[in-house]
Order: structure tokens, then C-alpha cells, then sequence
């Protein structure tokens, strides 16, 4: 019995079979590498979708959906074009109902950044820009040119792929992104469109925990990351991020590479202006936490 343990033991196909058999089970932490535990599993009669498992890391206690992790490309895409046709070309978002409203307060934060001074010259980015209404705006109100890009977009006017090249701009947008990844290369691939000093501005959810409810609003069926402040904070140093801002008008975060010293006396100087609360922004030497 001895001699018979000792063989499988040492017998190298089967080993890499046991450990491949129970990695399968596992699953870490797509931020912090941390083990993830088993969170939620909710019933999706959307596109037939089935039961969508949703893990947690035992750390930073992000949230992903395990089963979108493991989706095949092509069903990821497949999934993609079925909730992109529900709203195409509409003014409706059923991910945000106040889109609309605050479409138009980012384009003013963000125009407003800009007059600071606080994003660098150089090629800017609206990444999963949709139908390209912020950028418009952008355009339109302030006269600030963005590029604009959204997968499998086929528009003349908007970047192919290839465009998208690592280390070009030096400010990427991307509003309701961050929770449609379902990778640590997703995310490395969008952080690595970044110039050196290049500014990130986010729109996503945050939360300190994530709700332990499969009633929650933003159980969506195409959103597969939850963050929480931990695991972004864990992000932001990763990504080589000094300091922050928040603007709570927007929800919007900016993230800068530049010692605090560049940054902080202008934003100080900013909310000096008696331009009221809707421009008042939040600063801190790493993510602003704003929402606990
Ligand atoms: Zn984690």
C-alpha cells in the first residue's frame, strides 16, 4: 500500500491531473490574487442566461461572476450584441436610468478639469464611448477633442482596434466600463492604453461591501466586477496611481500618476472658486473612498 501511494505520488501525470482537477475549483481574486469564496448565484431568465455564479475574494472582497469568467469568447460576444440591441440608438440606458442627466454633468466636471489644467497634452480616449454623446458634448461645449471607441464598432469616426495602442493617451474616460470586465487581462489591457503620466477618468460603481442580495439593482446580465474601496485602492497602487479626485455632481474619479504636490494646491485653489457645490471635488493621497 506504501509503495502503491508512493507511485501515484511521484507519478507526474498524475499530479498535474489532481492539481489541474482542483484548480479548477479555484478561483482567485482577479485584483489582489486572494482566494475567492463561493458569494451568490442568481437566475437569469434574460437570454436565457441560466444561473450566473458570483464569487468573492476572502481579502478585498471584490465580486466577480464566475460563470462570465468562464464564458468562451464567443459567448461573451454573443451575450454583448443581445443587450447592446436592446438600446441601441435610443436615449434610454437600462443600466442607468439617469444617464441622460448624468451624461451632461460629466461633459461639465470634465470640461472643467480640463480648464484646470489638470489633464495632460496629448491623445485623449472616451473608451466604451456608445453613440459618442459625451464626447459630443465634450466637443460642443468646451471644444476638447476625444477620441471615441467602443468594441465592434464599425463607425467611421470612432478608433478600430488598432488604434488602440498601449502607452497612447494621456486621458482615458471610461464611464460605465470598469463592471463589464470579466478579466485580469481585460483590465490590464484597458490600464494599458495609458501614457506614462496619463490621467484615467472613471464612472463605475464602488461600494464598501457588495450587497449579499440577488435582488440587487446592479446584478445585471452583462455585469460581471464589483468593486469595493478596498479593491480599488489596491488597483490604483498597482497601477503606479499617486492621488485622486472625486466629484460626487459626476461620480466621476481621476486618477493621477503626478506627485500629490502637482495636483493637490489645484484642486485646493479649485474649490476656492464660489463656483458652488457641483463643482467641488475630493482629493486624497489614493482612491477617494467616498462611498461607505
Ligand atoms: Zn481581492
Amino acid at each position: 500500500m506504501a509503495e502503491f501511494i508512493m507511485t501515484i505520488g511521484t507519478e507526474p501525470g498524475l499530479i498535474s491531473h489532481y492539481l489541474k482537477f482542483n484548480l479548477h475549483y479555484q478561483m482567485n481574486c482577479v485584483i489582489c490574487n486572494s482566494p475567492t469564496k463561493p458569494f451568490l448565484s442568481k437566475n437569469f431568465i434574460q437570454f436565457d442566461l441560466g444561473k450566473i455564479d458570483y464569487v468573492k475574494c476572502v481579502n478585498c472582497g471584490f465580486v466577480i461572476s464566475k460563470t462570465h469568467y468562464e464564458m468562451t469568447d464567443a459567448e461573451w460576444e454573443n451575450l454583448n450584441q443581445k443587450w447592446v440591441s436592446l438600446y441601441q440608438g435610443s436615449d434610454f440606458n437600462p443600466e442607468d436610468p439617469r444617464w441622460m442627466e448624468r451624461l451632461n454633468n460629466q461633459a461639465n466636471i470634465i470640461g472643467d478639469i480640463a480648464e484646470l489644467g489638470l489633464l495632460p497634452a496629448g491623445d485623449w480616449l472616451d473608451y466604451g464611448a456608445g453613440d459618442g454623446k459625451l464626447a459630443d458634448a465634450l466637443k460642443q461645449r468646451f471644444n476638447l477633442d476625444f477620441n471615441k471607441y467602443e468594441h465592434s464598432s464599425n463607425r467611421k469616426d470612432y478608433l478600430s482596434d488598432e488604434g488602440l495602442r498601449p502607452g497612447r493617451f494621456s486621458f482615458l474616460l471610461n464611464t460605465s466600463v470598469m463592471e463589464h470586465l470579466r478579466s485580469r487581462a481585460a483590465l490590464d489591457g484597458l490600464f494599458d492604453l495609458m501614457s506614462k503620466n496619463g490621467v484615467m477618468g472613471i464612472h463605475t460603481l464602488v461600494m464598501e461591501n457588495i450587497p449579499h442580495d440577488t435582488e440587487w439593482f446592479y446584478l445585471l446580465s452583462v455585469h460581471c466586477s464589483f468593486y469595493t474601496n478596498m479593491a480599488m485602492q489596491i488597483l490604483f497602487e498597482q497601477k503606479g496611481y499617486t492621488c485622486s479626485i472625486y466629484n460626487v455632481a459626476s461620480r466621476l474619479w481621476f486618477w493621477f500618476k503626478q506627485p500629490a504636490e502637482a495636483i493637490k494646491p489645484a484642486i485646493e485653489q479649485a474649490n476656492k472658486r464660489n463656483k458652488g457645490e457641483f463643482y467641488h471635488y475630493i482629493f486624497k493621497e489614493g482612491f477617494v473612498d467616498y462611498w461607505k
